[in-house]
C-alpha cells in the first residue's frame, strides 16, 4: 500500500529515464516491465533515495529514506525538498538547488561536510549525500541519503578518547596544551592576564605502592571530582598524567582571586579520602605562573608552574606559590645537588658518623645515632639540612635511606664482632615511612649483615607519625615484632596527643634540641622539658634529650630525672673508628671517674 504515488512518479521517472541520454550505461533497464525489478531494489537499497523534482518537490523516496526521515513516503511525495531540511538551511537550499539545475552533476559520497536531514520527530539526523541527475521529465535529481549517526559517535567518541583522560574524563595533556596556547592568544589580544596552576598529590607515590593501583585510581578521580567542585564554570581542570593536575583560571583580575582558587583547591584535598574501610591522607602542593606577567609561551609557563610547585612542596604540606624569577636560581642549584648526590650514592661518596647516646646516671655510651655525612670534590662538606631536602622533593631519600640502613646494620654486625655491641639509631624520612616494603627492606638489611635487630633503632618525627596515624602505626608495630627499637624525634615540636602516643609502638623519645638549648634561660622552656620527662616517666619511655651543649644543661636534666643525653657536650657525631676507641676507653675507666670525651 506504501508509497502508491511514489510509485506513480517512479515508474514515469523509470519510464523516462529509459531515453535518458546522460547517463546510459548507469541505467541498464531498456524496458517498463524492468521497472518492478528496480522499484524493488530500490526497496531494498541500504542508503535512502529521492528524486527531487526542478520545482523542489519530491517526488519519489524509498524504504531507506522513510526510516532515515521518519516520514512515510506518501508524506514526503509531493512535499518540497526542504521538508527535510534544517530550517537555518532552507533558504540557502533553494539557492543551490536552483543552481544545482542549471549546471547537473554527479557528485560521490564523502564529498559534502555536516550535512543534516531534519526528521519528522524534529531530531537531526547527521547524513552523507551522494547526487545524481536524469533529464527525466523535465530534468529530475536522485539523491542518494546515507545515515551517518554511527560513524558520527564513533567519531565523537574516539575525539573524546584524543582529548581527555581515560580515568577521570578531565581535558587530557594533549587538549590541555591546546587550550593553554589558544588562552595565551586571547591574553595577548585582549591584554588580560589568566593563570596557569600546577598541582601535585604529596606522596601519592606511597599510596600507590602501599595500597595498589586500584586504590590509587579512587584517589585520583576523587581528587578530580573534588577539584572540579572547587572551579568555576569557566575554570578549565586537566590531568596531565599521574598525580598532576592542571588549572587554566581565566581572566584574572587581581593576585588575590588566584590565591583565593588555589586556597579552595587545596582546602579541597585537605579532607581524608575514604577508602573501603580505611582513611588515606593525601594532600597537595600548587603551582602558580601568570601569564602575561612571567611568560607569553605554554612552554615555559608550565615550567615556571612547576618550579613554583617544587617550592610549594618545600614548604610544606598543602601549600602553594607563585612563580618568582629567583627560583630559577634555586632550582638550579637543587638540581646540581640532585644529580651530585646520586655521583655520591653510586660512588660511595656518603658516609655515617656517629653521635654517642650517653646514659646520664652511669656516663656511659648506650647507643649512637647514625648520621649522614657528604663531602662532594666539587662543593665541599654539604650538610645533611641542605641536601636532606633535596633528596626528599626528587625522590632520591628512598634510595638514600636504603644505603642507610644498609650501612647501619653492615656497622652493627662489625662492633658486634669485635665484642663491642652497640645499639644504632637511624632516621627514616616520611617517604620511606609510607613504603610499603619498609619493613622487608629492613628484614633483608639485618639478614644480609646477620645483624641483631634489637641493635637497629628507627627514629620517626612525631610530625612523620601524625602525618597517616592508621599507617605509621602499622608499620612500626610490624618493625617492633622484628625487634626493631623506636624512637620518636624532635619530640615537642609536633602536636601529637597523648592518647596517640600511647597507641604508637615507642620505646624511647627524644627531645628537640629547640628546648634543651633554652633551658637555662627560659622557664617556659624548662617547665616544658620537665613535662615531657613526667610524661614519659608514666608512659615508661625512655627520653633522650637531644642537642645537649653544657654541663649546666647536663646538670638540669639529670635533676629531672632524664635518662640519656645526645650534644656537643659528650661527642659531636664522628666516625665508626672513634667510637669504637670510646667504647674500649669506656670498658677500661672504672666508672666513678669521670667519663670520657671526644671533642
Ligand atoms: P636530627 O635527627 O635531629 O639529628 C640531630 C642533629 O643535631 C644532627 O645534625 C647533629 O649533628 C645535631 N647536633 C647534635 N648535637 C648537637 C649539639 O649539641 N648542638 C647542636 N647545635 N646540634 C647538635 P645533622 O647531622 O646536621 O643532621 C641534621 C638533620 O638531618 C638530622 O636531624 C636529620 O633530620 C637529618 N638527617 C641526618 N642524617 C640523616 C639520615 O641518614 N636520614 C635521614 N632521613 N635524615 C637524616
Ligand atoms: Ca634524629
Ligand atoms: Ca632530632
Amino acid at each position: 500500500m506504501k508509497a502508491a504515488a511514489a510509485d506513480t512518479a517512479a515508474r514515469a521517472a523509470l519510464d523516462a529515464g529509459a531515453a535518458d541520454t546522460t547517463a546510459p550505461q548507469a541505467w541498464p533497464f531498456s524496458t517498463t516491465g524492468d521497472a518492478a525489478l528496480v522499484l524493488a531494489a530500490m526497496g531494498a537499497a541500504p542508503d535512502g533515495i529521492l528524486l527531487v523534482d526542478r520545482q523542489g518537490c519530491i517526488v519519489m523516496a524509498n524504504t531507506a529514506m522513510e526510516e532515515i526521515s521518519g516520514y512515510s513516503a506518501d508524506e514526503l511525495c509531493g512535499s518540497p525538498l526542504g521538508l527535510l531540511l534544517p530550517s537555518p538551511l532552507r533558504e540557502a537550499h533553494v539557492h543551490h538547488f536552483q543552481s544545482y539545475f542549471n549546471a547537473p552533476s554527479r557528485r560521490p559520497m564523502g564529498m559534502g561536510r555536516n550535512l543534516w536531514i531534519a526528521r519528522k520527530d524534529g531530531r537531526l539526523t547527521p547524513v552523507d549525500i551522494a547526487l545524481g541527475y536524469t533529464e527525466a521529465q523535465g530534468g529530475t535529481a536522485v539523491a542518494f541519503v546515507r545515515d551517518i549517526s554511527a560513524v558520527r559517535r564513533l567519531e565523537a567518541q574516539m575525539h573524546f578518547q584524543a582529548t581527555h583522560d581515560t580515568l577521570t574524563g578531565l581535558v587530557n595533556r594533549w587538549q590541555f596544551g591546546q587550550q593553554l596556547e589558544h588562552a595565551i592568544a586571547e591574553s595577548t589580544r585582549t591584554g588580560q592576564p589568566f593563570a596557569l596552576l600546577l598541582l601535585d598529590l604529596d606522596d601519592f607515590k606511597a599510596v600507590n605502592d602501599g595500597y595498589g593501583h586500584a586504590a590509587g585510581d579512587r584517589v585520583l578521580l576523587e581528587v578530580a571530582r573534588r577539584l572540579k567542585g572547587a572551579l568555576r564554570p569557566g575554570d578549565t581542570l586537566a590531568r596531565l598524567g599521574g598525580d598532576e593536575f592542571t588549572v587554566l583560571l581565566p581572566q584574572v583580575a587581581h593576585a588575590q582571586e588566584v590565591e583565593a582558587a588555589a586556597g579552595r583547591l587545596l582546602q579541597a584535598l585537605c579532607q581524608p579520602y575514604q577508602m573501603h574501610g580505611f582513611e588515606l591522607d593525601s594532600g597537595a602542593s600548587l603551582g602558580i605562573a601568570m601569564c602575561p606577567g612571567d611568560a607569553q609561551d605554554a612552554a615555559t609557563l608550565l615550567r615556571y608552574a612547576d618550579m613554583a610547585m617544587y617550592h610549594a612542596k618545600e614548604a610544606g604540606r598543602a601549600q602553594y606559590a607563585f612563580y618568582e624569577p629567583r627560583l630559577g636560581l634555586r632550582m638550579a642549584e637543587k638540581l646540581q645537588l640532585h644529580e651530585r648526590l646520586k655521583l655520591a650514592l653510586a660512588y660511595d661518596g656518603l658516609k655515617l658518623h656517629y653521635q654517642p647516646q650517653v646514659d646520664v646516671a652511669t656516663g656511659e655510651i648506650q647507643a649512637v645515632e647514625a648520621l649522614l655525612r657528604w663531602h662532594d670534590p666539587q662543593l665541599g662538606e654539604v650538610p645533611p639540612d641542605r641536601f636532606i631536602p633535596v633528596a626528599e622533593a626528587t625522590g632520591l631519600i628512598l634510595a638514600l635511606g636504603a644505603w642507610v640502613l644498609d650501612a647501619a646494620c653492615q656497622q652493627i654486625a662489625a662492633w658486634v664482632d669485635a665484642g663491642t655491641p652497640l645499639r644504632i639509631a637511624i632516621n627514616l624520612s616520611v617517604q620511606q615511612l609510607r613504603q610499603a616494603d619498609l619493613v622487608e627492606q629492613v628484614e633483608r638489611s639485618l639478614a644480609r649483615h646477620n645483624a641483631p635487630p634489637g641493635l637497629l633503632e628507627v627514629e620517626v618525627t612525631e610530625t612523620q607519625a601524625m602525618a597517616d596515624p592508621e599507617q605509621a602505626r602499622a608499620v612500626l608495630c610490624r618493625l617492633q615484632a622484628l625487634g626493631v627499637c623506636i624512637a620518636l624525634d624532635d619530640f615537642g615540636t609536633g602536636h601529637s596527643s597523648l592518647a596517640y602516643l600511647k597507641q604508637l609502638p615507642v620505646s624511647r623519645i627524644k627531645i628537640d634540641r629547640e628546648f634543651v638549648h633554652p633551658l637555662l634561660q627560659s622557664p617556659e622552656d624548662a617547665t616544658f622539658v620537665r613535662a615531657i620527662i613526667v610524661l614519659a616517666q608514666t608512659l615508661e619511655l625512655h627520653v633522650v634529650a637531644e642537642g645537649v651543649e653544657t654541663a649546666e644543661q647536663l646538670g638540669m636534666l639529670a635533676q629531672y630525672g632524664c635518662d640519656a643525653y645526645q650534644g656537643w657536650l659528650f661527642s659531636r657525631a664522628v666516625p665508626a673508628a672513634h667510637i669504637a676507641q670510646l667504647l674500649r676507653a669506656q670498658r677500661e675507666t672504672p666508672s666513678d671517674e669521670a667519663p670520657l670525651r671526644l671533642e
